[in-house]
Formats: structure tokens, sequence, C-alpha cells
């Protein structure tokens, strides 16, 4: 008897649910403590942590909501076949209108546009209770722009449109490369990874308009836009490090997404730089801050953090390629989706359904490794000195970010990748206990 693929995936999916909601729980119990944890007393306002904290409240509760809603939605999805019956609809849509349904790219495109739509007319409630109900009733979230109906249906016209004109190569180019990898798919998969890290690393950030400087380039243009940074100190700073000057670059702000921090390390292996962004001038930092902000990346660079991310790097693309190969080509598990034909596009769907658990594992260790990198920066800095400073710009992100002031450990690092303020800070005090 062949494995019960389709079982498999779903009871899955109903594991992790409730393992999702049990650190949910943890997090909405942290959320409903009335006290601010020991790191941030006598720091927050106590105007400032009840708002905050009936904001994450809500938050918590819209969220159960919504991966409720998600787990039986997938669950029905593929339970009932929608899938495969879906797939057959796509076909006759293309008769229909006089395309050749035998054509794999067109019937794979027509699917996955019906599947967008579908999706986009599912979540349509809830994100429309989301943005205008729960954001709108918490006026002291500041960092979501006021949005109107008008502006949250232009924004998805044009993710419709953008996913109209981008999907289609993809797709084209997946279906027609994919066969021709062969069993060497793995190694090309791992190859163009291996071209994105090059682009992301060492490319796009030419792309962001970066002008490389020596440091007294830098200081003269802080000093001219009135940063009163103490130059000395970030010359002190550099040369007690020995980092290469010619290394370091000022970014325009304006082309920096804001997932990304005021400094960012780029390049590769021993062409480490680090970027700043020039827009680290408009924020109220003074020159300490920006300092322990800079120390904090030079952490990075000087205990060679990008090695064990590049390491880190390689393993992905080489294990789903390989197990891409193997899953397109079981027959077996085609039919226990409810499929008969082996289309690419199918094959890549069932595979990212069934490397879910593979993929828990390398999200797991991918937000370990991140954490405990965000760690070792900091306490360099604390080392150096900045400890005070590093505090005031962690505790000032804290606050714009309206982030949870009680933070569960397990969610957060089963959650996300960079560890919220309010942990590093307790992290950085632990290291003083430490000390003594
Ligand atoms: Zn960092």
């Amino acid at each position: 008897m062949a494995f019960p693929y389709l079982e498999a995936v779903i009871g899955f999916k109903i594991l992790m649910y409730f393992f999702e909601t049990y650190l949910e729980v943890r997090q909405l119990r942290a959320n409903k403590l009335t006290t601010l944890p020991k790191t941030l007393e006598g720091v927050i306002s106590e105007d400032t942590f009840q708002k905050t904290r009936s904001y994450s409240l809500d938050h918590s509760r819209f969220h159960f909501v919504c991966q409720f809603v998600t787990i039986v939605r997938d669950s029905a999805i593929l339970f009932f076949g929608v899938m495969p019956w879906f797939w057959k609809k796509s076909e006759d849509f293309m008769t229909l209108i006089g395309l050749n349904a035998d054509n794999e790219i067109l019937h794979s495109i027509a699917f996955l546009a019906g599947c967008m739509i579908l999706l986009q007319i599912t979540k349509l409630p809830l994100s429309l209770y989301f943005l205008f109900v729960l954001e709108a009733h918490h006026d002291c979230n500041k960092s979501t722009p006021a949005y109107t109906a008008g502006v949250f249906f232009v924004n998805m016209i044009k993710g419709i449109i953008v996913a109209a004109l981008v999907g289609p190569p993809i797709v084209t180019a997946i279906i027609y490369l994919v066969p021709k990898g062969g069993p060497y798919l793995a190694i090309y998969v791992w190859a163009l990874g291996n071209v994105f890290i090059i682009y992301e690393q060492l490319i796009a950030p030419l792309f962001k308009k970066i002008t490389p400087v020596s440091i007294f380039v830098l200081l003269i243009i802080l000093k001219l836009i009135c940063l009163k940074v103490n130059s000395e100190k970030i010359e002190e700073l550099a040369a007690s490090l020995k980092f290469p000057a010619r290394k370091l670059f000022v970014v325009d702000g304006s082309k920096w997404s804001n997932k990304h921090s005021n400094v960012q390390m780029t390049g590769l292996l021993h062409n480490t730089g680090i970027l700043l962004n020039d827009k680290i001038v408009q924020q109220d930092k003074n020159d300490e801050e920006v300092l322990a902000v800079i120390a904090h990346e030079l952490g990075h660079w000087k205990l060679n953090h990008f090695v064990p991310l590049y390491v880190a790097m390689q393993f992905v693309p080489l294990l789903n390629g390989g197990g891409f190969t193997l899953a397109r080509n079981s027959t077996d598990l085609f039919q226990s989706f409810g499929f008969h034909s082996q289309p690419v596009i199918i094959g890549l769907i069932i595979y990212l359904l069934i490397a879910a658990p593979l993929n828990y594992i390398v999200m797991f260790g991918r937000n370990h490794l991140f954490r405990s990198i965000e760690f070792q920066a900091d306490a360099f800095a604390v080392k150096l000195g900045y400890k005070s400073a590093l505090r005031s710009v962690l505790v000032k992100k804290q606050m714009e970010n309206l982030m949870e002031f009680n933070a569960d450990p397990w969610y957060y690092a089963y959650r996300v990748i960079q560890p919220p303020a309010v942990l590093r800070l307790t992290a950085m005090d632990e290291l003083d206990k430490k000390a003594d």
C-alpha cells in the first residue's frame, strides 16, 4: 500500500496548529501581565505601557481567529480534493476560451491565477476587519499610515497587476527548466541560490546609491547634516578594531527598506563592509547612540558572522532541490493528492506541502543562528563600553515599533528572526550578572 501522504500532511498541519496555538497562548499570557519587565521598569511610562498592552492583546486575539480560519480552510482544501478539482476546472476553462489545454505552461498559469483570485477573496473579510476595525481603534499605532478603503483597494489592484506581469515568466521558466535539470536539479538550484546571495551581498548594495567613503568623508557628511557625532570617538573605535575604513558606506536612506536596521553588513567573507543609512541622522540619536549602533555592527564584522550565515545558506537550496527531484518523480505522491498526471507546478506545490516539517526545522535553525549573532554583537558593543547608549537605542526601537513589552522567549524564539528589543535588553542585563 502506498504511503498516505495526503493524510500525513493534514495531520502534520493540525499538529503544528496546536503547537503554534500553544505558543500564542504563552504570548497572550505575557501580554496580559500588568507589570513591565524588570529591564524596562522606570524607562517606559505607565500610559505607553497600557496603550501597547491593549493593542497587543487585540492583535493576539485577532491572530487566534486568523490561525483557526486558515487551518480549517487548508485542511478542507486538501481533504476534499479541491486542488485536483480546480486543476480540472482550469482545464475546462482553457477549452472554453479556445486555448490549448494540453499546453502545460498555459494550464499552470490559468490554475495559479484562479488560486490567487480565490485566495484574495477568502482573505478579504479578515484583512478589512484588521485594517478598518482593529488598527483604526488603536490610533496610538503611528507606525502604519492612515489607511482608507481607496488606498487599500488600489494597493490590492497594484499587487494583482504585478503578479500578472511577474508570475507568467517565472512559471514558464520553472516548467521549461525543471525537466532539463533532471538529476542535477539540486546542483542548479544551489548554484542559482549562490547567484542570489552574491547579488544580495555584492551587487544589490550598488543600486542603493552607495557612496564609498573613508571615515573622514563620512565624518564630514555627518557633520554637514548637523549630527554632532564625536569624530575622534568613531575614529578611535574603528582603529581599535582595525576596521578597514574604505569598507564603510553611506547609503541613501530613501532607498532603504524599513525592514533593515540603520546599519547593515554587506559583502562576502573577507570583503565584508558596513552600510550606514543616512536616515540615521534624522532620528534623534545622540553621538553615543550612533556609536553604539556602529559598535554593534562592527561586532558582526569582528566576529566573522557572515561565515556561519553563508555556510548555513548553502544547505537550504541543496536540500530542497534534491527533495523536489525525488517528489516530482513519485507517482504515488501525486496520486495521493488526487492527481493522475504529474505537472511541474503541482509537483512544486505538493513538495512544499510534504517538505513542511523539514522547512520548520530549517527555519528554527536559521532563527536560532540569527538570534545568537544579534546577542553576540550586543555583547561586543557592551564590552566596548556602549551599554547605556545601546540600551537607550533599544528602548527607542521598542517604543517606535509598538511591540509587546512582555515578550515570551519561546514564542519569539520560534516566530521571529530578529530578537525583539526587550529580549536584547534582558540579555544585556544578564551579561552584567555573569560579570559579577
Ligand atoms: Zn545586528
